[in-house]
């Protein structure tokens, strides 16, 4: 059989690039197809760039296990390659004695999942740890901490193309043809309206937000296997250097970790700025405007922990999208990562809802396609 390629890899963000990392170390030739003109320009580098240490997910899932062996290979990665990064820690506070057996039921299901150093704290010891933030207790996560997002997907595209891999950027594929031996996957150019193709073993659909439509190319029917991807936007307000509030750790609030996100959190970054956010809003297209009107309802659900917040403190940042297979009301669901081979698509290897965290799972999951595409 004669290929291009052993493996497209569809997308150039944190996912699709450690997939590519981990393929070509494997010993595959690999072209990564990016529709950008640069890669991790969308949900990797829209997010709050959190090593999770893998605390709200029920045990044994996906997201569980993938997102506590992610954070221990992002570290390693990190150190080794270089990448910023800082174990901040985090605290999940309760603000009202009712809200402490939630706290409690998260500390059980995170000590299920595997996470290390864990800690309940008392008030006092959250006012020393934290001046600013009030609570009446919270749960101590040290192994929590942040990353360059950018930094961490470039890590990815120099293992690959150190392994002898191809990125084409502004190459978007249109189509996904199966053939008897192979897959023709068919792209576009930059602008132009003319299309190429390249005949791989195997296509692996790291496509964000694009993932449905990917997948649905190579011949699946969405709907009929519940891969429709339903897009929740998380508005960000960052701090004003000036406010008087410093924050050493990231603090969640317990109160409302059931939704849709985790509620409205507040990080630091790499630079030591604060941030608040996500919210989450279910929207049918991508737009990342950021809504100022929103700064109140922002103030609002921050001063639940951080009392002496002042609204005009706040100031729109930006927006990221997430990916989520459950739609509005929806219950939990985890992430679909599949070789297709039983729905008469070998070779095909579908990676669809990466959402949160899927940042801190990439290599973890790109591991785990490998195995599954060694064993198809
Ligand atoms: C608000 C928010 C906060 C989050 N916070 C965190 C966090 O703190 N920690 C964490 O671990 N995770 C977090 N996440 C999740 C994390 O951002 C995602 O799981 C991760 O970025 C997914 O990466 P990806 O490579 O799958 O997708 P993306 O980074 O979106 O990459 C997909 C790529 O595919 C390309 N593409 C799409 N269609 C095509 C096509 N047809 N042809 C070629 N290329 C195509 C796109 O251009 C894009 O570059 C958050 C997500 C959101 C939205």
């Amino acid at each position: 059989m004669s290929v291009d390629f052993d493996t497209a890899v569809v997308g150039a963000g944190a996912v699709g690039l450690a997939c590519a990392a981990v393929l070509s170390a494997r010993g595959r030739s690999v072209v990564i197809l990016e529709a950008r003109n640069a890669i991790a320009q969308e949900g990797t580098t829209r997010n709050s760039e959190v090593i999770h240490a893998s605390i709200y997910y029920p045990a044994g899932s996906l997201k569980a296990r993938l997102c506590r062996r992610g954070s221990d290979l992002v570290y390693a990665r990190c150190a080794e390659r270089s990448v910023e990064h800082k174990r901040t820690g985090k605290l999940i506070v309760a603000t009202s004695d009712d809200e402490v057996p939630k706290l409690e039921a998260l500390f059980v299901a995170a000590r299920t999942n595997g996470v290390p150093e864990l800690a309940m704290i008392d008030a006092a010891e959250l006012h020393r740890l934290e001046p600013d933030v009030a609570g009446v207790a919270a749960l101590s996560s040290p192994v929590t901490g942040i990353v360059d997002a950018h930094g961490l997907a470039l890590s990815y595209l120099a293992e690959a193309e150190e392994n002898g891999a191809a990125l084409l950027l502004h190459h978007r594929v249109t189509a996904l043809d199966r053939e008897p031996d192979a897959w023709r996957v068919v792209v576009r150019a930059g602008e132009s309206d003319e299309e190429q193709s390249l005949r791989c073993r195997e296509v692996v659909n790291a496509a964000g937000m694009g993932a449905e439509q990917v997948a649905a190319l190579a011949g699946l029917d969405v709907d009929r296997e519940g891969l429709r991807v339903h897009l929740c936007k998380g508005d960000y307000f960052s701090l004003a250097p000036s406010a008087p509030i410093s924050l050493s750790q990231l603090i969640y609030p317990v109160g409302s970790a059931a939704g849709a996100g985790l509620g409205v959190h507040a990080t630091v970054d790499l630079a030591g700025r604060v941030r608040f956010g996500p919210d989450a809003t279910y929207v049918d297209r991508a737009d990342y405007t950021v809504d100022e009107s929103k700064r109140a309802a922002f103030a609002e659900a921050v001063r639940r922990y951080l009392p002496t917040l002042e609204d005009e403190w706040l100031a729109p940042d930006f927006a990221g999208l997430r990916t989520k297979l459950a739609g509005p009301g929806e219950g939990f669901r985890d992430f679909e990562i599949r070789e297709e081979s039983a729905r008469g698509l070998p070779g095909l290897m579908n990676c669809i809802g990466i959402e949160s965290p899927g940042l801190t799972a990439s290599q973890a999951i790109a591991e785990m396609v490998a195995e599954q595409l060694d064993s198809s």
